[in-house]
């Protein structure tokens, strides 16, 4: 560590604690606002978060009580997916449920009231090659000790007008989040994979019905889950089609479908459609310093959130395509934190005993 002393900045209500970055790098710590400009000068900090969903905003929750005073890089779309979601009613603390974007807000108010910086912008690149950490968003370089990525996965979605139109008034991408909904209604699900398969498995519990939509002639899904879904009797499965519309104003009642093996459309009345068709994780700026998994998921390096680079942690869907849920993301983010902790108070610790053993040795 650089033997700068510890600064604290007082701006305006935000205290923010620094170290001076390593490795001859400005030793120059900027204030930190809600929107730094591009002075040209880096922000230091010693720990950056990367994204603002349940993930994120718990590491923050846990660094800024720990005295981490965490800078928040939390995308220009804050909030994660539960921002497009409405009612959220498995997480836990909340009996009667509530909106996803108000489930958000209370998330970033716990994380501002310990001391969080929170940056509404995109990290646009970044360089893991050496400490301090550099990342740059909107303009601005930041400098920190200790990452953590927590960017999150998008729901890959039709890209059809009256999907966007219908989301979260009958359309959905998740049916775990969503399924409860569908009690004793006919419902539809787009894809052909093991994500479309457990989806429409998952919604039998509720629905009268279950329409699975695939756009091929053969399933991609596994055997074993081509086989349960095959022999449920709500199931019914549709190949060759391809949904061209989510019919309905204000609730869906139905969509129409393009045969893809033979000219023609037909409609099917549904009250729910689900699209399953995959997920995006948040990945790419990081592609060339941290390692991603054949479905292009960061890794975690065993048992803990570090990542293979010493010093980033990871948390949240990015690295995780089996749970996906808020509350798991939450948990990560929290694991995350106290590992970033941890870690920095280790590599500080060590570096002041290097520092006292240097200055103890004879000249
Ligand atoms: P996936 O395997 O990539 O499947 C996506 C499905 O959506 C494919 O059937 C694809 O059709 C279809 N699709 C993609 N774009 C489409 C579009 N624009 N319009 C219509 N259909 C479209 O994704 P996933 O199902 O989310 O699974 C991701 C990974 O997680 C897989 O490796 C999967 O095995 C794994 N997973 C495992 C489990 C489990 O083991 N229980 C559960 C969920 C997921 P085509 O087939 O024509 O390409």
């Amino acid at each position: 560590m650089s033997d700068e002393p510890r600064k604290k900045l007082n701006l305006g209500g935000l205290t923010l604690q620094t170290l001076a970055p390593l490795d001859g790098a400005s030793t120059e710590a900027l204030p930190v606002a809600a929107r730094p400009r591009a002075t040209g000068e880096p922000v230091s900090t010693r720990l950056v978060i990367v994204g603002s969903g349940p993930a994120g905003l718990t590491a923050a929750i846990y660094a800024g009580r720990a005295n981490l005073a965490p800078v928040v890089i939390g995308g220009l779309v804050g909030g994660g997916q539960l921002m497009i979601t409405s009612e959220v009613e498995n997480y836990p603390g909340f009996p009667e449920g509530i909106q996803g974007p108000e489930l958000m807000e209370r998330f970033r108010a716990q994380a501002l009231r310990f001391g969080s910086t929170i940056v509404d912008a995109d990290v646009d690149r970044v360089d893991f090659s050496g400490r301090p950490f550099r990342l740059w968003a909107d303009g601005v370089e930041y400098h920190a000790q200790a990452v953590i990525v927590a960017t999150g996965a998008e729901a890959i979605w039709l890209g059809i007008e009256s999907e966007t139109r219908l989301r979260g008034k009958g359309v959905s991408a998740c049916a775990t989040c969503d399924g409860f909904f569908f009690r004793d209604r006919v419902v539809g699900v787009v894809g052909g994979g093991d994500s479309a398969l457990e989806d429409a498995l998952y919604l039998t519990r509720f629905a009268k019905a279950v329409h699975l939509i695939h756009r091929r002639d053969a399933l991609r899904a596994s055997k074993i889950m081509q086989g349960r879904a095959m022999t449920n009797p709500k199931v019914t499965v549709h190949l060759n089609r391809t949904v061209k519309e989510v019919l309905g104003d204000d609730l869906v009642h139905g969509v129409r479908l393009e045969k893809t093996d033979e000219p023609g459309e037909e409609t099917l009345p549904l009250e729910g459609l689900f699209v399953a068709i995959g997920h995006r994780p948040n990945a790419e700026v990081f592609k060339d310093f941290l390692e991603i998994d054949g479905k292009g998921y960061l890794k975690v390096d065993g048992p803990t959130t570090a990542s293979n680079v010493d010093g980033v942690f990871i948390a949240g869907d990015v690295d995780d395509h089996r749970y996906r849920q808020a509350v798991t993301a939450a948990g990560e983010g929290c694991r995350a934190a106290i590992d970033a902790e941890r870690w920095l108070e280790a590599m500080e610790s060590a570096e002041r005993a290097a520092e006292t053993a240097k200055e103890a040795a004879p000249r």
